[in-house]
């Protein structure tokens, strides 16, 4: 049979899901290059402006001067440069446990880490809105696989208590990457701590936004020391890119001997890792980055709850603005756009289905005055639903 690449790709057109790119002419920042002018980015996940920060860049400039741009090999070939182990130590600090270990992208260390952890006759439990790596790591599993109503406490200690696998693992995102709300951490633990089960946190959206020094929604919840398996990327808030995994040095070595994505891929370049070193010190030791953002978060749902947008149960930087239709969010996107404001729409099959929103992201980047200019332009295309 022929592959009919043309009608999967009409009918997804026809849908308004037809999925592009957007060329950028220019570094990542509260500005953006597109189409020859100059936008105001909401789009970008770069939460505390490292992305471009001079001293990062700088670092990261040094460090490929003295390494080179390419590892060369994976880390357990000769990829394992001394900037990398550098940073896994301060990522294990910076978190609270023994050790990290580096992945290259944060998709890859979620498939690595569950496809380690759990296989068939164990299970896995998920909240049904965790990012797509996460569920993609869990259908590669081979566990049995189950999907828990969204940051449904209750719903999860009944699915463990009616489970008799050998090992159980659970897994959520800390921050959800397109709602912003918070998962109930401390009640997922006693659920687990009851059950035999693992936690496993991914926070891809709360290192280095949650918590006075910026260390995440575990420590920000208050239970950090009972987590067992954390996950963070390096690509949002500490604007460069990869991941790691942190906890034990038994967790450690076991994703050493068994996580494919981290043995059979090349290890990031040196100068990503030394450029993360300063921004990781940076998000630590710059409270004051947290405080303004906080204070743009406050300033935009105030005013955009003033123009009568529906907004979601957030207090972190991801503001999405929940609009319904698919060809409206769109619609909504484009205007905005034409204002000369940068705010993604995102569809299903990335939301559920009827939950098209604009997925605005704040940053310390931002001014005051750019909240204000996006206000103006949500007030100007009022599209309130
Ligand atoms: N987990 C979550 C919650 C995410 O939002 C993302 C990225 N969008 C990832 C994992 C994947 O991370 P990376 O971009 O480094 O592959």
């Amino acid at each position: 049979m022929a592959f009919d690449l043309t009608a999967r790709l009409d009918e997804r057109r026809a849908r308004q899901r037809f999925r592009q790119p957007t060329l950028m002419d220019g570094p990542c920042g509260r500005t953006a290059v597109v189409d020859g002018r100059e936008h105001l980015n909401f789009c970008a996940n770069d939460y505390l402006g490292l992305a471009g920060d001079p001293e990062v860049v700088a670092a990261f400039r040094d460090a490929a001067d003295r390494w080179g741009v390419g590892s060369g090999a994976s880390h357990l070939v000769c990829g394992h440069q001394r900037p990398h182990q550098q940073l896994e130590e301060a990522l294990a600090a910076h978190t609270g446990r023994e050790r990290a270990l580096l992945f290259s992208t944060g998709y890859m260390a979620n498939i690595g880490a569950i496809t380690a952890l759990v296989g068939k006759g164990d299970a896995l439990f998920q909240d049904r809105l965790n990012h797509a790596s996460l569920l993609d790591a869990g259908l590669l599993s081979g566990a049995r696989f189950r999907r828990f109503a969204h940051n449904d406490a209750a719903a999860l200690a009944g699915q463990l208590a009616r489970s008799d696998a050998g090992r159980k693992l659970v897994v959520t995102d800390g921050v959800f990457s397109m709602d912003g709300d918070q998962a109930p951490l401390a009640a997922y633990l006693d659920a687990c701590e009851a059950d035999d089960a693992w936690l496993m946190v991914d926070d891809a959206h709360g290192l280095g936004v949650l918590d006075g020094q910026g260390r995440g929604t575990a420590f920000a919840q208050g239970v950090n020391g009972r987590v067992p398996v954390y996950m963070g990327t390096l690509g949002k808030a500490l604007g460069t890119a990869g991941a790691f995994v942190a906890g034990s040095n038994e967790l450690i070595e076991t994703l050493i001997q068994f996580a494919r994505t981290y043995v059979y891929t090349t290890a990031m370049p040196a100068a990503v890792a030394a450029a993360t070193l300063v921004s990781l010190d940076k998000a630590r030791r710059e409270p004051q980055r947290r405080a303004h953002l906080n204070a743009l978060i406050q300033r935009f749902r105030r005013g955009a709850a003033e123009l009568g947008y529906t907004l979601m149960d957030s207090d972190t930087p991801i503001q999405p603005i929940l609009i319904g239709d698919d060809g409206a969010a769109l619609a909504l996107s484009r205007a905005l756009a034409a204002h000369g404001v940068l705010v993604s729409a995102i569809r299903p099959p990335t939301v559920p289905e009827g939950q098209a929103r604009l997925r605005v992201t704040l940053s310390a980047a931002h001014r005051e005055a750019d909240v204000d200019r996006l206000l103006g332009a949500l007030e100007d295309n009022a599209c309130r639903v």
